[in-house]
């Protein structure tokens, strides 16, 4: 390998002792201790660990976390109602919806039913129309946590080629505003992209969201690009052994083939432990901005876009 390996989870470690120093002083100088709120709804049990991961890290920075757990067939309109109480509510200062929602749920509707200034997750209507225009928004946490690490690495990101793979409203389109408002030439690759190696081929820096095991390998790669594997995927992994039932074990791999991909990149995210646990350290991050600008405190330095 001659990459060199971004840590994500030192990264974050450093960006949540940020936040804690910020809350500490939120609390000492102005009495405020910034408050996030968590909904989740049914019994999903991977939102099940976020939600637990995510109050659990509120605590350790000196946050308070309130968790709301409501039944997967709570209907629409109390749902709407708890997010009413929450947007009134000053001791909270974000709300988190945890996706995805049962069907008989209008997700879009919950999200745009939060108050802007407490979207925490960046994705109200009104967040995303700040981002596209350049103007002060919540930001979506994943790609916030990767323009920090690329941020970290290369300093100003002006004029630099860079190829977003994926077009989601989580990650890749608000990944590409972002870059764009840093002065990046962006591209946003998608499934209907033609030649897509070619277009990866000019990054200077290489995000990949798609959800799809390796599936940008090393010669796609500019030599010496950045490279973000955003992605999350779960694969057999026989190597590992069989678990009880007869199954192979698995192992969590991203986007990019890392192996053939560190051959080539300048710098490269792994999975895990690249851009996973920036995530939460974001949400933390968006917090106390959010509980700063709720008040008229200048925004903590270096936690926000
Ligand atoms: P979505 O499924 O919403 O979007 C995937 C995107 O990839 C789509 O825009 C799709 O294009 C594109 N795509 C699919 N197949 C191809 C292909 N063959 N070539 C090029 N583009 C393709 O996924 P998300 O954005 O929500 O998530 C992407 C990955 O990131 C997942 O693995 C997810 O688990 C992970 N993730 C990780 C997070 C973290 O904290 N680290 C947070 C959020 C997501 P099209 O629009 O044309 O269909």
């Amino acid at each position: 390998m001659t990459a060199e390996l971004i840590d994500g989870k030192a990264f974050a470690a450093t960006v949540r002792e940020k936040v804690a120093h910020h809350v500490a002083r939120l609390k000492e100088d102005h009495r405020i201790t910034p408050g996030l709120a968590v909904v989740l709804v049914g019994e999903d049990p991977a939102s099940q660990v976020y939600v637990r991961n995510k109050g659990r890290q509120t605590v350790e920075v000196g946050m308070e976390s309130y968790e709301h757990r409501l039944d997967a067939d709570t209907p629409q309109a109390d749902l709407l109602a708890l997010i009413e109480r929450l947007n009134n509510d000053p001791s909270v200062h974000g709300i988190l919806v945890q996706l995805p929602l049962p069907d008989h749920i209008d997700a879009d509707l919950v999200i745009n039913a939060i108050d802007p200034a407490k979207d925490v997750d960046g994705f109200h209507i009104s967040n995303v129309g700040l981002l596209a225009t350049g103007q002060k928004a919540m930001v979506p946490c994943t790609p916030l946590g990767c323009l920090m690490m690329l941020r970290d690495r290369l300093g100003n990101l002006s004029g630099q080629e860079a190829v977003v793979v994926g077009r989601s409203n989580i990650v890749g389109k608000p990944m590409a505003q972002l870059l764009l408002r840093d002065s990046c030439t962006v591209t946003i690759a998608h499934s209907r992209t033609r030649d897509i190696g070619e277009v990866v081929r000019r990054a200077d820096i290489v995000v990949a969201a798609v959800g799809r095991p390796g599936m940008v390998p090393g010669d796609w790669i500019k030599p010496g690009a950045t490279v973000i594997d955003v992605g999350i995927n779960r694969v057999e992994a026989p190597e590992k052994g069989m678990n009880e039932d007869g199954t192979p074990k698995t192992r969590l791999v991203g986007d990019v083939d890392f192996d053939s991909a560190a051959q080539v990149a300048g710098a490269i995210t792994p999975v895990p432990g690249g851009v996973g646990p920036m995530t939460i350290a974001c949400l933390l991050a968006n917090t106390v901005t959010a509980c700063c600008r709720a008040n008229g405190l200048s925004e903590p330095e270096g936690l926000t876009a």
